[in-house]
């Protein structure tokens, strides 16, 4: 974890309110109390200014985790060469490269593949992201999402998104990007 004193004072209100809301931690608290000029200031922080403050101090806020290469699917113009047929990262890399976005500030995440819910361990990867307090969009074709995976999404507090790919209203024309057929009605769902 980071080191809240080698940061720009300009960067102590932004830097405060995210440990306030447990995102990142501070460990030299006692030296910068909340009555500080950089508290007041916080008040008109805006989203730019935590982009200025992420890109000062190298902090990786947001970022995309590519979870598998497989699919069940074979859109036309995916970039999936579908040459995988196991997932290169096991779940425990997976888990090494969470611990390390977390230890880097990391706080939002897109999971995308491939088709994310292809993996069998994506119950234990989304409960440990939920541990490690990332905010999460999970992009999906959706056609493997039975009521055992939706039950266990919906029982997640920290997923504010889930895009889903349609192609169109038109069943046929979906099924021949998706080059799937029978994918249609299940998508639009
Ligand atoms: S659903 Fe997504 S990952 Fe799968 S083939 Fe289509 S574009 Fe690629």
């Amino acid at each position: 974890m980071q080191d809240f004193q080698k940061w720009q004072n300009d960067d102590l209100a932004i830097l405060q309110k995210l440990s306030q809301l447990g995102f990142v931690e501070d460990k030299a608290n006692s030296t910068h109390t909340t009555n500080s000029p950089a508290k007041k200031s916080f008040e008109s922080a805006d989203l730019s200014a935590i982009n200025l403050w992420s890109f000062r101090n190298h902090v990786p806020l947001s970022g995309h985790f590519e979870l598998t290469g497989r699919c069940n699917l074979r859109c036309v113009h995916c970039y999936c060469t579908f040459e995988q047929k196991r997932d290169l990262l096991s779940t425990q890399d997976v888990f090494q490269i969470i611990d390390d976005l977390h230890e880097a500030g990391t706080l939002g995440l897109v999971l995308t593949g491939g088709e994310v819910f292809l993996r069998c361990d994506i119950g234990e990867i989304l409960q440990y992201l939920q541990e490690k307090r990332f905010i999460l969009r999970i992009n999906t074709n959706a056609t493997l999402l039975d009521e055992k995976l939706l039950k266990l999404v919906a029982n997640l507090t920290n997923i504010y998104r889930i895009h889903v790919s349609l192609y169109s209203a038109e069943p046929d024309i979906h099924d021949a990007v998706t080059k799937v057929k029978r994918f249609f009605s299940k998508n639009a769902q």
